[in-house]
């Protein structure tokens, strides 16, 4: 008795197996730890501009976005291309290239790489409800010159440092892990380093207040509709 219990609860372990296998060959291989699931969930496509999200793969360079967002507080989303997703924070203050500030920079849910190129509104009543300007773009790479397996390794550890390829933000920063808030999410600093390129009391993010893409203001981006063809107007 008690062994024909025990083959029926193999049979049924061995077939939920098969059923995971299954849910797990369907994702994308570029899929790791993280998924877009969360980033999903928060919203309706059928009301929001904004990509559906699915891991994929891109070329050699890793790529950033740093998305000035408008929501119920202004912030900066600072987004770091790692295995198929865009690592994401929210910087309340944006970057600076002080390297005696330290900027707090609260870690989000991943999102698509396709999310590089939204910019635009997010209607109201939707999740982060507000415009999104892309503020700079471009490449990053581990700081040692390691390669991508630096960089998952840094970022694993709590201290990520890179050396950013844009067009506002150039030179290495570090992102160091500091602590979990009450819900369980990181919290990181974001600190330039002492390179040729800090400069005490610089301000970027007060000098630099149009999209790197278009040119516009976060008001012109407001009032426009769609982002591709506001200059053909
Ligand atoms: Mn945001």
């Amino acid at each position: 008795m008690a062994t024909a219990k025990k083959t029926t609860k193999k049979r049924a372990t061995t077939a939920r197996k098969r059923v995971v296998k299954k849910a797990a060959a369907k994702k994308s291989p570029a899929r790791t730890e993280d998924t877009l699931d969360v980033y999903n969930a928060k919203r309706d496509f059928t009301k929001t501009a904004e990509p559906a999200g699915r891991a994929k793969k891109t070329g050699k360079q890793l790529q950033f976005v740093i998305q000035k967002h408008a929501a119920s507080h202004l912030h900066f989303d600072f987004r770091l291309e790692l295995d198929g997703v865009m690592k994401s924070w929210a910087v309340p203050k944006g970057p600076s290239y002080d390297p005696t500030v330290k900027r707090l920079a609260m870690q989000v849910e991943d999102h698509p790489i396709e999310y590089n190129e939204f910019e635009g509104t997010i209607p109201k009543g939707q999740y982060g409800g507000g415009t999104v300007m892309i503020w700079d773009r471009g490449t990053y790479e581990a700081e040692s010159g390691d390669g991508v397996d630096a960089v998952r390794d840094g970022y694993k550890r709590g201290d990520l440092k890179i050396t950013m390829h844009g067009e506002r933000m150039q030179g290495s920063w570090v992102l160091v892990r500091t602590r979990r808030d009450p819900k369980g999410r990181a919290q990181w600093l974001l600190i330039k380093h002492r390179d040729h390129l800090a400069m005490a009391g610089a301000d970027i993010v007060a000098a630099v207040q149009t999209s790197v893409v278009s040119g516009r203001t976060m008001e012109e981006i407001a009032k426009g509709d769609r982002v591709w063809n506001s200059n053909r107007r």
